[in-house]
C-alpha cells in the first residue's frame, strides 16, 4: 500500500495549533513567546529546509528563536487554521478559499528533503518568516487531506463544551469527537440521562 500523500506530522501540528485555544473554557496556551518556542520544539518538522543544515539542529527546532512579532503572526495563523478546521464540513468552499489564500500568502514551496527513509517532499515557505513556514506546512497538509479524503474529514468536536478540532485520518472517517475522553464523556452523559429518564 502506498503511503498517504499528506504529511501526518504537519496535519497534527495544524490541529495542535488550533487546539492551543480552548474557546469554550477561554483558555489560551499560546500567549507568550516561551509558549510558542515550546510549540515549535514539540513540532520539529516545521522548520525551514536547508540542505546544508545539520539534521540534528533541524530535528530539535533550535533554528527558530521566535519573537513577539512571530507570536502575533502565529496567533493570527491559528485563527485561520481553526476557521478552516471548523468550517470545512459545512462550508467547504469557504475553507478551501482560506487554505488557498494561506498557501499563496506564505509562498508555499515544495522541496525534496533526504530523511532517514529516503527522499520525501515537504512544503516550506519561500520566505524566512517563522509563521510562513508553519502556514506553508499546515495549509499544504490540510489541502492534501481535503484533496484525498474530502473536506468532511476536518472538524470540531461534537461534545458539548468542547469545540476541540480534529482531522480524521481513520479508515472509516466517522470521527465526531476530538478525543476518546470526549466521546466517553458524551456516552456516559447519554447513559445517565436515559437512566434518569427511565
Ligand atoms: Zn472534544
Amino acid at each position: 500500500m502506498l503511503d498517504a500523500c499528506y504529511d501526518t506530522s504537519a496535519v497534527q501540528a495544524a490541529v495542535d495549533l488550533a487546539n492551543t485555544l480552548k474557546p469554550v473554557r477561554g483558555e489560551d496556551f499560546l500567549e507568550s513567546v516561551a509558549q510558542l518556542r515550546g510549540f515549535l520544539h514539540d513540532h520539529p518538522a516545521l522548520g525551514p529546509a536547508e540542505p546544508s543544515e545539520p539534521a540534528a539542529e533541524h530535528a530539535t527546532g533550535v533554528r527558530w528563536s521566535p519573537t513577539e512579532e512571530d507570536l502575533a503572526e502565529v496567533r493570527s495563523l491559528r485563527e485561520t487554521v481553526r476557521a478552516v478546521l471548523e468550517r470545512a464540513n459545512t462550508d467547504a468552499a469557504g475553507a478551501v478559499a482560506l487554505v488557498n489564500d494561506g498557501l499563496r500568502h506564505s509562498r508555499a514551496t515544495p522541496v525534496l528533503r533526504l530523511g532517514d527513509d529516503g527522499w520525501r517532499t515537504e512544503v516550506v515557505s519561500g520566505t524566512d518568516r517563522c509563521s510562513h513556514h508553519l502556514a506553508a506546512a499546515m495549509f499544504s497538509a490540510l489541502a492534501s487531506v481535503i484533496a484525498t479524503l474530502g473536506p468532511n474529514r476536518l472538524g470540531a468536536c461534537a461534545g458539548p463544551n468542547c469545540r476541540g478540532t480534529f482531522v480524521d485520518l481513520s479508515r472509516n472517517g466517522s470521527k465526531q469527537y476530538c478525543t476518546r475522553a470526549c466521546a466517553h464523556r458524551v456516552s456516559v452523559a447519554a447513559y445517565r440521562s436515559r437512566h434518569n429518564a427511565g
